[in-house]
């Protein structure tokens, strides 16, 4: 009496990104079981746990697929990558009600503190285990050794612990955001400010705010992330971070398609740690951002049919991101450029952060002041998160790209992760094709194929458009 499974022709298909993926769907239960066995291999440093790692993974993805609940195992007959393994962890779940293996996982006390040290911000499998072989148990065993590492991101994310692991909300990711779009206006109208990561993808709540920058002018975002950081620095919203330089080149490129690395972008970015006031946990309290007038009707202007706005009357940035991905009347794009040329900006070096503009353009001198918390002393930032009753310290990621390349970056920092993963696997193997946060690449040619929208870049991978709320894998 095995109920013949309700399929959809999705779950057939070989990759994640052929198939889409919601982040409600009706097996949770299994998913999030084989999700930790990825996450318990990936910690495991042997010779084929990444690979196990993979496995577990796509096996998750394809149960997210399915318009059923599973309720026997043989309704996985001939379904695509449910190997011995996985099956053996889904059957004990239905006839068990609990996998033995991932129970002992849970429970184990090396599982347990690998989950907390790879919680702190900078701190992964490597340095966790590393700890690990020290005796520390626990973020207080840590905290009490002293000096743990130099990194910066460990010793903030260590002294914040508490505060960065308590997740983000939507909500304050929406205030920040105001801040950030009303900033950016005064400083240089017309600029796109995209919240991106698991937020875009509909999470209601998430370890940090992902955020994309970028100006329909190509080469007049140079020097806005500079002036940003200064303004939230003014404001005291800055705790710490690092800024890191656009590395963009075709012959990085080439090099990483040939090695296949390259799991980082290049583009301009800050990763770092915010103050939030509690008070952005309501959605009423202004954000305290004033814009000139001049620029707020010009924006206003801007303003298209979107039913929704901000309290300071300014257009969210979905506004001018739903035009864009619902105009379904942008020519399909194929203009092929030649990679060499990485700017259509006239005689501007495409440096970002040292900004140096050759030639036409007004230059701009980057901030070369350091923020105070730089020099911060281990000793500073432990008082510094001291129980706070008024903020919260939060993890921000700003990424600055070029208009041109925009859309791709849009696609990378929406993720997930294994979305990306598996996009660029399938346009590798299936079309010869490289992907990256930057482009879509046919190596062979030297060509680049250009994005306007986020369809044409699902177009050119010859894959049916996914909402980034099917972007879940
Ligand atoms: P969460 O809600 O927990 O923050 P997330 O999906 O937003 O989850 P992030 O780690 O914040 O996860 O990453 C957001 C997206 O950006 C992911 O798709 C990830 O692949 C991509 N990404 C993250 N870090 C980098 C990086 N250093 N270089 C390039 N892409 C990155
Ligand atoms: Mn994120
Ligand atoms: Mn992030």
């Amino acid at each position: 009496n095995v109920i013949s499974p309700k399929t959809t022709t999705d779950q057939n298909y070989e990759w994640a990104c052929q198939r889409g993926a919601r982040l409600e769907h009706f097996n949770k239960k299994f998913t999030v079981d084989l999700e930790l066995l990825q996450t318990h291999a990936e910690f495991c440093n042997e010779m084929h746990s990444q690979s196990r790692a993979l496995a577990f993974r796509r096996a998750s993805c394809v149960l997210k697929t399915l318009l059923f609940p599973l309720t026997h195992i043989k309704q996985l007959d001939g379904v695509k990558y449910i190997g011995g393994h996985v099956r053996k962890v889904i059957s004990d779940l239905l006839d068990l009600g609990s996998s033995p293996e991932v129970e002992e996982i849970k429970f184990s006390d090396w599982f347990r503190k690998m989950k907390l040290f790879t919680s702190i911000f900078g701190v992964g499998p490597a340095t966790a285990k590393s700890w690990i072989e020290k005796g520390w148990k626990s973020i207080e065993d840590v905290r009490n050794a002293g000096h743990p590492s130099k990194d910066w991101r460990i010793v903030w994310g260590l002294a914040f612990h508490e505060d960065l692991t308590t997740p983000v909300s939507r909500q304050e990711a929406d205030r920040f955001m105001d801040i950030l779009q009303c900033e950016a206006q005064n400083i240089l109208p017309g600029t796109i400010i995209t919240l991106t990561g698991g937020f875009r993808r509909g999470k209601s709540n998430g370890h940090d705010i992902d955020i994309l920058i970028t100006h329909p002018t190509d080469g007049a975002e140079l020097g806005i992330l500079s002036k940003l950081l200064d303004v939230l620095d003014k404001k005291d919203i800055i705790l710490s971070g690092q800024r890191m330089k656009n590395t963009f080149s075709t012959e990085a490129l080439n090099e990483e398609s040939r090695s296949m690395h390259g799991k980082f972008d290049h583009f301009e970015k800050w990763f770092g740690i915010c103050k939030f006031p509690k008070a952005f946990q309501h959605p009423t309290t202004p954000s305290g951002c004033q814009s000139s007038k001049e620029d707020s009707t010009e924006v206003k202007d801007n303003k298209n049919s979107s039913t929704h706005s901000d309290p300071l009357g300014l257009p969210f940035m979905e506004t001018q991101l739903t035009r864009n991905s619902n105009n379904l009347s942008v020519p399909l794009v194929s203009v092929k450029t030649d990679l060499k040329h990485r700017s259509n900006v006239k005689n501007k070096s495409y440096i970002s952060n040292t900004c140096v503009y050759e030639g036409e353009g007004e230059p701009h001198v980057p901030s070369t002041k350091k923020f105070k918390h730089e020099d911060c002393s281990e000793k500073e930032v432990v008082e510094m998160a001291r129980p706070q009753t008024d903020w919260l310290a939060r993890r921000v990621d700003l990424i600055v790209t070029p208009y041109s390349q925009y859309y791709y970056a849009l696609v990378g920092w929406t993720g997930s992760k294994h979305f990306n993963r598996d996009t660029r696997l399938y346009a590798q193997q299936v079309l010869n094709l490289r992907l990256t946060s930057h482009g879509l690449y046919d190596m062979k040619k030297q060509e680049a194929l250009q994005a306007t929208c986020e369809e044409d870049v699902f177009r050119h991978l010859n894959l049916t458009y996914r909402d980034p709320m099917d972007r879940n894998c």
